[in-house]
């Protein structure tokens, strides 16, 4: 099954209207889709209908941004009730201090003397909820400072580095319980880009399954083939569901596109098995 249960568009911080990713996904042969925008599901309405136009499979998404053991957690939440009230509530004050924190990443890189940082941003924000610092690398990159977004990822906007501003997103507890009380299901995000130590990434894995969690993600953009393999690991030994996604964000930046991922190695249980009845068939 070609399954692509992670990806942006224009209402985070894709370049892409909703619309525009259900058919570059259908094109390239997805059979069951997610749009999976960060803290935010402004876009599922018309993501859905895309897919139900196009004869593509749906579940609902998004990505809910998590401080834990202080560093940035990503929780990807498939096949819930993307009208959940507490859902919707607390996706809302994930997304608060977006706006505050941009203004302080401005102020960080003008020490650096690049001026005016939020401003070049803010053309490149689809919704003004959602100002996140891929708008800030877009910026940086049409204004000349680095030549593409990996580059502003690793001389900017990261810790350690000029722009950077430390934040407290949701708490794991929070995104996994919003997600599982909305009917869908809790997956953790690319485990491997967050270089824990194995200590630590055994303390997120089982604070993750003892708060309901049921997922990860073994096969994504980011990961290569090793890390799908230690992740395979990862899901038997804590019994988690293995999800499959590209995250992509645009068709200039992403290093993958949607639907070309590899597959799920073999052994696993797939996520969307356990949600076949959260999957809007078209029709
Ligand atoms: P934010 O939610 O504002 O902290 O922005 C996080 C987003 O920045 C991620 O979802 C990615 O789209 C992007 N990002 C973070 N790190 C990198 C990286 N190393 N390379 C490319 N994009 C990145
Ligand atoms: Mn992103
Ligand atoms: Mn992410
Ligand atoms: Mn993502």
């Amino acid at each position: 099954m070609n399954a692509d249960l992670h990806c942006h568009s224009s209402v985070s911080d894709g370049t892409l209207e909703p619309e525009a990713v259900a058919a570059r996904a259908k094109a390239n042969g997805v059979e069951l889709w997610a749009l999976t925008d960060h803290d935010e599901v402004g876009g599922q309405q018309r993501a859905r209908a895309a897919a139900q136009a196009l004869g593509l499979p749906y579940l609902t998404g998004t990505e809910i941004s998590v401080t834990f053991a202080g560093v940035t957690v990503h929780i990807v939440g498939l096949g819930f009730d993307a009208s959940d009230a507490r859902l919707t509530r607390g996706l809302a004050a994930t997304r608060g201090g977006r706006e505050a924190r941009a203004r302080e990443m401005s102020d960080e890189l003008a020490k650096v003397g690049i001026v005016g940082a939020y401003e070049g941003a803010l053309p490149f924000v689809g919704n003004p909820d959602l100002i996140s610092r891929t708008h800030f690398a877009r910026h940086l990159v049409e204004s000349g400072v680095c030549s593409d977004t990996q580059e502003v990822f690793r001389r900017f906007l990261v810790e350690g580095k000029p722009g950077f501003v430390p934040h407290r997103w949701a708490t794991l507890r929070d995104a996994v319980t919003w997600i599982g009380d909305a009917g869908g299901i809790a997956v953790v995000a690319h485990p491997a880009r967050y270089k824990f130590t194995p200590t630590e990434e055994y303390a997120l894995f089982t604070e993750f399954k003892a708060l309901g969690g049921r997922g990860v993600e073994v096969v994504t953009g980011a990961h290569s083939a090793a890390d799908a393999l230690r992740y395979a690991d990862t899901a038997r030994e804590f019994d988690l569901l293995a999800s499959r996604g590209s995250d992509f964000h645009s068709p200039e930046e992403s290093r993958i596109d949607l639907g070309t991922l590899p597959p799920l190695p073999g052994g696993l249980t797939p996520v969307w098995e356990a949600l076949t009845s959260q999957i809007l068939a078209p029709g």
